[in-house]
This record gives structure tokens, sequence and C-alpha cells, in this order.
């Protein structure tokens, strides 16, 4: 039985996983937190190549998310701009690390185990973790997110880029939301784009994947310009400690949140308004992506966010991480030598990363479009039809 280490136990490394050992390897999984992952992120956009991946892998699709049939464009008043048929299923960043996770053995997971680099051997590669322990396998796989230690050492070259914007996220409870907005823009996938600003949002299952009306959430994104030294000072504690790639939340200083709420007041329509305003505590983040130009070399590999993150507005995260592993695991299929297996998923998946990370660029160009006459009220944003369209669209 062919033995693969991956390092990095989030949806990446557990989609990969799950692929390999469908087609018979022995895999353990090494993640860096010690306590199991969850409550973490917010909506996930679905695409039916997501879907069909989960399916390839036996991994139940039943209730998955909450069905949305349309996009809703709205300018400052609330009126509506554009309405689109567009069907869609919203999960979950829970639902589908959830569904991974209970597909992966508990004996083959391991938990606070860091992996700080790799060393390749005849024919196998040596994963190194943070306590000393070095372990041997067939194959090394990183999946250790956008700052993974396997790229880094890898392809040393590869540094993530900040966007110049920050995305604040929040989830609102259904059932605390007033019948108008309950009615309107909590059935929709909805956007309010005025210049300098992007604003989404869609509704999830609320806790426990509870799908029922009333007890689902809204899931709110709002990114937003910052310049380098208003970006340093959000990311400095109370204690004069700057957090340099993200903030843990509790340490976001208050003057940061009021801020951040000012600019709310001004700039919402009534709708998104109130749904941030009875939000749980938003949250922020700097986005930054990169792609790397391999995604694998002699039997050490990447996967996910480790090889290539592509901004979320073309919401291909998880999708692009099963995609990885769906490949890797066909190419290992198909080449008994690893490293030719690995080529040949590079080239394959190289290239279609860099689809959907060039598109999220351009997405996220759109936020900074000043048109002539001024847009502060969403209604004139000369690209609200390509947004509105592509936006969380399969890349091919
Ligand atoms: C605002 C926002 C919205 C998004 N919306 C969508 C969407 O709609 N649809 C979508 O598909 N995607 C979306 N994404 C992206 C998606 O969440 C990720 O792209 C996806 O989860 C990829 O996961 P990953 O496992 O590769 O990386 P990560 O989720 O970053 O996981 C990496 C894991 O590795 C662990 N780790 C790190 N270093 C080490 C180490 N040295 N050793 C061992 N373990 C380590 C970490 O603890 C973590 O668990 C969104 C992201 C953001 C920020």
């Amino acid at each position: 039985m062919k033995k693969a280490v991956i390092c990095g136990g989030s949806i990446g490394g557990l989609f990969a996983a799950a692929a390999l050992r469908k087609s018979g390897w022995q895999v353990d999984v090494y993640e860096r937190t010690e306590i199991e992952l969850s409550g973490r992120g917010a909506g996930i956009v679905t695409h039916d190549v997501l879907i069909n991946a989960l399916k390839a892998l036996d991994i139940t699709t039943d209730n998955l998310g909450v069905f949305v049939k349309d996009r809703t464009a709205y300018d400052k008043n609330g009126n509506e701009l554009m309405r689109l048929p567009f069907p869609q299923v919203v999960t979950s960043w829970d639902r589908i690390h959830s569904l991974l996770r209970a597909s992966h053995p508990d004996q083959h997971h391991h938990l606070g185990r860091a992996a700080i680099g790799y060393r390749q051997g005849h024919n196998k590669a040596v994963a190194i973790l943070d306590d000393k322990t070095e372990i041997e396998a067939d194959l090394v796989i990183g999946a250790d997110g956008f700052g993974s230690n396997i790229r880094a050492q890898m392809l040393p070259e590869i540094k993530s880029l900040s966007s110049g914007y920050v995305v604040w996220r929040a989830l609102a409870n259904e059932a605390d939301l007033s019948r108008e907005v309950q009615n309107d823009v909590f059935k929709t996938f909805g956007f309010f784009v005025p210049t300098g600003s992007q604003i989404i949002g869609y509704p999830i299952a609320g806790f426990g994947n509870d799908l029922r009306e009333g007890h689902r959430r809204y899931n709110f994104v709002w990114y937003i310009g910052v310049e380098q030294d208003e970006l340093k000072d959000m990311l400095t504690d109370e204690k004069g400690n700057y957090h340099s790639v993200s903030i843990p939340p509790p340490l976001v200083r208050d003057d940061v949140m009021s801020r951040f709420t000012d600019t709310a007041h001004k700039t919402l329509p009534a709708n998104f308004a109130e749904i941030l305003e009875k939000s749980e505590m938003p949250f922020f983040a700097p986005i930054y992506d990169h792609h790397s130009p391999i995604m694998g070399k002699g039997n050490v590999g990447l996967v996910g966010d480790a090889a290539c993150v592509a901004r979320p507005h073309v919401g291909m995260g998880v999708t692009k991480a099963a995609c990885d592993a769906l490949s890797l695991a066909d190419s290992l299929k198909k080449f008994s030598i690893i490293s030719d297996a690995l080529a040949a998923y590079s080239e394959e998946r190289v290239a279609a990363s860099a689809r959907a990370h060039y598109r999220a660029r351009d997405l996220g160009a759109t936020i900074f479009v000043d048109p002539e006459g001024g847009n502060e009220d969403g209604s004139r944003n000369p690209n609200l039809h390509e947004i509105v369209s592509t936006t969380a669209t399969i890349v091919n």
C-alpha cells in the first residue's frame, strides 16, 4: 500500500486525503491546529463541479446548503438595479469541512502537528514536523494554506501579494431580521457595488447545518479598499503589536471597529445596514493572493491555497481544492513513477488555477473603477452586469 503524508487538515488536505484513500493509499493528515477545526470561515458558494467531486468521493451532497434562485443588485436607496435568474446552492465552510472530516478515519488524523519542511529522498519524501519528527512516505503533500511551509521550501521566490483591500465578514441570524429584509434581500444573492467597495451576501444554513426557514443565517461580505498605512494600523492591536498577515478578531481595536461602523452607516443601503447591525461581531482579513508555477516536484505535491490563492470573488477556493485532489489521484493512477504523476498533475492544475487566479484579480479590480459622475450610490457601476453575472461562478 502506498503511503501519503498530508500537511494541513483543512478542506484542501481532506479532499486530497479522500481522493487518495479512494485509490487505495494509506493517508495520514498532520494539522497544525490542536483542536478540531470548526466554525471557521462562513459562506461557500457551490458549483456543479464541487458537487460532482463530493459524489465521486462517495460523500453525501444531501442537505448541502441553501438554494437561491436569483441574484439582485441594489442601489443605496435599496432599489433593485438588476435581477438575474441564477440558481445556485450556497453552503458553509463548516458543512463542507465536517463532511470531509467525517470521511477521514480518526486514527489517521493528527492534530497539533505542524510541518516545517521536507526532504526529498530516493523515490520517497520525508515530512519534517516542528518537534523534529520525520515521517517518510511515497508522497508528501503541502495542503498548509496560503502561508505554506512546504511551498516556501519548494518555491521560495513565491510570495503572497496584498491586493489593496480587505474583506469584512459577518453573519446575521434570519430570525433577528425584519420581515422586510427576510422577504427580500435574505432570499437572494445580493450585491451593492459603489466605487471603492463591493458588498455581496447570501443565505446559508444556521448552526448545526439547520436549513429550516427562520433558522438560517445571512452571510455578509464587504470588500473595502485600504491604503497600506491604514491597513498597518488596522492590524495593530491595543498593545501596539502589529500582526503582519491577519489579526485575531478579539484583538481588533475598538476605534477600528467604530470607524468600520461609521463607514457602514454612511455607505450601506438600509437592507444591508440592518443585516450588519444585527450580525455577531464582524471580522476582517486582508486579501492576498499568489500563484505557483509548479504544483509538484519529486515526491512532493501542493494542493489548494498552498499552491494558488484565487481571491474570493470567484468563489473557487473549495472547488479548486477539490479539483486538485481529483486530478492528483487521477495522475497517480496513470503514472507508476510519482514524480511523473506530479509533473502531469502540475501541468493540468497550474493552468486551471491560473485561470481562476486572474479572473479573480479582474473582478477585484472592478472595486476601484470610478466612472465620470461618480458612483457613490452604486447605480452607475460600469461593471455591474459583469460583477453580478460572474462573481462566484465556475472558471474553467
Ligand atoms: C472571504 C472569503 C470568502 C470565500 N468564499 C469562498 C467561496 O465562496 N467558495 C470557495 O470555494 N472558497 C471560498 N473561499 C476560500 C476557501 O475558504 C479556501 O480557498 C479553501 O478552504 C482552501 O483550503 P485549503 O485547505 O487549501 O487552505 P486553508 O483553509 O488555509 O487550510 C490550511 C490548513 O493547514 C493548516 N496548516 C498551516 N500551516 C501548517 C503547517 N505548517 N503544518 C500543518 N498544518 C498547517 C492550517 O491550520 C489549516 O487548517 C473564501 C475565502 C475567503 C477569505
